[in-house]
């Protein structure tokens, strides 16, 4: 399993990685490619560009890229690249190989939207590799938002997808183990045990979208949905203003509609690091013990700024652009 703490490692972006000070957090990991240039504050207003939760964002972003180089849709974009997690067998958060919930099953949530305020999501899926696809075609091809449980994988299997089993024999393992000693209660969300993808992009055009991806928090109850599916929860966006995501223990996000405030924030003139901040600091102020809570949300506004905020330490995301590439650590409001 990876070791989520350590991903700030250089070794993290290959060999000859540079630190380099960054405008809206701690640190920047900047390759050690010529063509790219170190992060200067504060940071350049440049599209295409797209963001996204986490060091698996790195590889995502490159597929999102791909598609936003030659003036592609940011919305095929963010589908891309969230796919890259979801079919990712190694990553244990989203998608394929993602730890199952606590009958064993692995339930993926995802949604995604457009910058008509279109969007699709499922919620509670099963047997589906990459749920986006799904919550795409819910945005493409119904007049609904949102499909769940048998619905939505009877929707997946009309349309074409193919069942697989997700649950990969090391994430078993750790479930067995898991079992054998909790008690059957939920471990906290912390560093370990997730890390949804939400990506955010705006193309050529100026056209905003975004996705967001996970199989949840680990050996949660079977039928929970966390954020992430959730429009206004774990994705929101308004071409108007920007969009924002989140990760983290969902029930916290859910109860303060956590990525529309960011969008709401942005729109009263707030930076999106600063928006971000305040609804980390809203989040903390309700819930008041954040004992083994972690929130982070990651904003991008229309013009291309971007930043994000967490309860904890660790929280970043990567960033890719024409001429940047990073993987940037936000600031906090307390230490783990
Ligand atoms: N937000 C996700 C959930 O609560 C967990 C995560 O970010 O990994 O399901």
């Amino acid at each position: 399993m990876t070791d989520r703490r350590n991903f700030l490692r250089l070794s993290a972006l290959g060999t000859g990685a540079v630190l380099t000070a960054q405008a809206c957090s701690e640190h920047a990991l900047v390759e050690s490619n010529p063509t790219l240039q170190p992060e200067t504050a504060p940071a350049m207003k440049e599209t295409p560009i797209v963001v996204s939760t986490w060091k698996h964002g790195i590889t995502a972003n490159l597929a999102a890229w791909n598609l936003l180089q030659s003036g592609g849709y940011a919305l095929d974009a963010v589908e891309a690249g969230v796919r890259v997690a979801e079919s990712d067998v190694e990553n244990r958060s989203v998608g394929l190989g993602g730890y199952p919930d606590k009958e064993g099953k692995v339930t993926l949530d995802a949604c995604i939207m457009n910058e008509k305020s279109n969007c699709g999501a499922v919620a509670f899926l099963q047997d589906i590799e990459n749920p986006v696809s799904v919550a795409r075609k819910v945005l493409d091809e119904t007049p609904h938002v949102m499909l769940v449980g048998k619905g939505a994988l009877d929707f997946a299997l009309a349309k074409g997808f193919e069942k697989r089993n997700l649950l990969v024999p090391e994430a078993e393992e750790a479930w067995k183990k898991w079992m054998e000693g909790s008690n059957y209660t939920p471990p906290p969300i912390n560093t370990e045990n997730h890390d949804t993808i939400g990506m955010l992009a705006i193309d050529s055009s100026g056209r905003i979208s975004g996705a967001c991806t996970t199989s949840g928090a680990a050996y949660k109850m079977h039928g929970r949905v966390g954020d992430s599916p959730i429009i206004g929860a774990g994705l929101f966006l308004d071409s108007d203003v920007g969009a924002a995501c989140a990760t983290g223990l969902g029930e916290a996000v859910i109860r303060v509609s956590g990525s529309a405030m960011v969008v709401e924030l942005m729109r009263q003139g707030h930076a999106p690091e600063e928006a971000c901040k305040i609804v980390v600091e809203r989040i903390i102020n309700k819930l008041g013990d954040m004992t083994h809570i972690q929130v982070g949300f990651l904003a991008l506004n229309k013009h291309g700024e971007y930043g994000g905020y967490s309860v904890y330490n660790g929280f970043n995301f990567a960033l890719k652009t024409g001429t940047r590439e990073a993987l940037i650590d936000c600031p906090f409001n307390r230490k783990w």
